[in-house]
């Protein structure tokens, strides 16, 4: 199989021919399918139904320290489900605050703090003038969403294959006070599947921000979500590291069980160092009475403990795993020796990362789209929408079954290879 790059103009305009052919019968075919979405399937949500057995109306809805969870109270989360999700996070269950079903509830509230109130005694963020955040891109598009809607300016950073730009960020946070915070992704990250190194991490901890009230927002979405059990990335702990500095007060941890069990119907939760939960709690306090504690209770009984969430995910992983590595195949077959794209191959997460030719991710996103294929709107992994060399597609393959997943893919393989193939043609002028 030829490169394009190594095709004559002749060669070029034959292909063309052949695939808007090709691209003809799929439309014929009216499909109607979606790698836009970061969902599990309907069979993997099935794996999480005894949830809804492990309780009921002759159970005892006690929490271990006696506290009746028909009630209201216990702002922090009982103690079962602090222990559960503080091994998930891997750390002192002192340290975790447990919340309602949605982490990305909890970093818009945290964001919606560091505003009006200010963190830890320091001036409200919209006090401060033209406050900034920084973006590793490509990123999660809901981080940057609220970011924007609360007029944040946000600077992008580029990630490379073991996270973020380090020296970039060290000179942005160090040495600006309007630097307030940082999106990070630090395991198996939307979009990539990047693990941060270790070096990555300790940078992190060692931090020296310019603003006393400067954050890291540590979303670890994807801390469990390992698809080979002998191949798992470890995550250095962020917390050891920032002990040993005193640095502990930066870094707000978050994590959910909504790809674990059911999304938007699990529990998340949120780890970080005393002096921030105190700031917290004072403030939860008006917000809410406390959250679902009887739903605390159900995954604390379903999991038992770490070791049962373990033991659920790699079930996610064999419904999964296929699917990953039928895109990988298909990719590799017949994109990479074309030479007009590249791909992740991660060991985690929910997504792939593909890369087009500049200027060519746009063309593909609504071609497929023609063709009856809903992927991500290109440019969504970025701030603002703008992919600056509009050649990212974040591919969601857990939702759709395998075989729809093929179809979908086979058709995104021929958009793809049209719309280079176009894209040469124009260029060879
Ligand atoms: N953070 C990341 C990086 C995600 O990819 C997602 C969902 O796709 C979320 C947070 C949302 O999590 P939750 O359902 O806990 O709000």
């Amino acid at each position: 199989m030829k490169a394009y790059q190594e095709m004559t103009r002749e060669e070029l305009l034959q292909e063309k021919e052949l695939l808007e052919t090709d691209f003809s019968q799929i439309k014929a075919r009216n499909l109607s399918l979606d790698m836009s979405r970061g969902k599990p399937s309907a069979e993997q949500l099935d794996l999480s139904m005894g949830i809804l057995d492990v309780l009921d109306s002759k159970s005892i809805l006690k929490s271990e320290d006696g506290t009746d969870c028909r009630n209201y109270g216990v702002l922090e989360g009982i103690p079962e489900a602090r222990r559960l999700m503080a091994g998930m996070f891997r750390c002192d269950p002192e340290r975790v605050l447990i919340f309602g079903n949605s982490s990305l509830n909890i970093m818009y509230d945290q964001i919606a703090r560091g505003m009006y109130s200010g963190f830890c005694g320091n001036e409200p963020w919209c006090y401060q003038g033209k406050i900034k955040f920084l973006c590793p891109v490509p990123g999660y598009d809901r981080h940057f969403a609220i970011t924007e809607h609360f007029g944040i300016e946000m600077i992008s950073v580029p990630m490379y294959d073991d996270g973020p730009d380090m020296d970039m960020i060290e000179m942005y946070v160090n040495n600006n006070p309007f630097i307030k915070g940082i999106w990070c992704v630090p395991k198996y990250s939307n979009p990539q599947g990047v693990t941060y190194s270790d070096d990555v991490v300790r940078r992190f901890a060692a931090l020296e921000p310019a603003a006393k009230d400067f954050r890291i927002f540590w979303d670890n979405a994807y801390l469990v979500h390992d698809l080979y059990e002998d191949k798992r990335e470890d995550l250095l702990d962020i917390f050891e590291e920032a002990k040993k500095l005193g640095h502990e007060d930066m870094i707000f941890e978050f994590c959910s069980m909504s790809k674990v069990t059911f999304p938007g119907s699990g529990i998340s939760a949120m780890a970080t160092s005393r002096a921030n939960q105190k700031d917290i709690l004072d403030q939860m306090k008006i917000q809410t009475i406390g959250y679902d504690k009887i739903k605390q209770l159900r995954h604390a009984k379903f999991f038992g403990d770490i070791n049962g969430v373990y033991a659920h995910m790699a079930k996610h992983a064999d419904i999964i795993r296929p699917k990953f590595e039928m895109l990988e195949q298909l990719f590799s077959e017949e994109i990479g020796p074309r030479g007009i794209g590249t791909w992740g191959s991660p060991l985690g997460g929910y997504f792939i990362t593909f890369e087009t030719m500049e200027g060519c991710a746009k063309e593909v996103v609504s071609k497929c789209r023609e063709a009856g294929v809903t992927l991500t709107p290109a440019g969504a992994p970025f701030p603002y929408g703008i992919d600056p060399k509009d050649s990212v597609i974040r591919i969601a393959p857990t939702y759709p079954s395998v075989e729809e997943l093929k179809t979908a893919a086979e058709v995104f393989v021929t958009v793809v290879r049209l719309i280079s193939v176009g894209k040469l043609i124009e260029n060879s002028f």
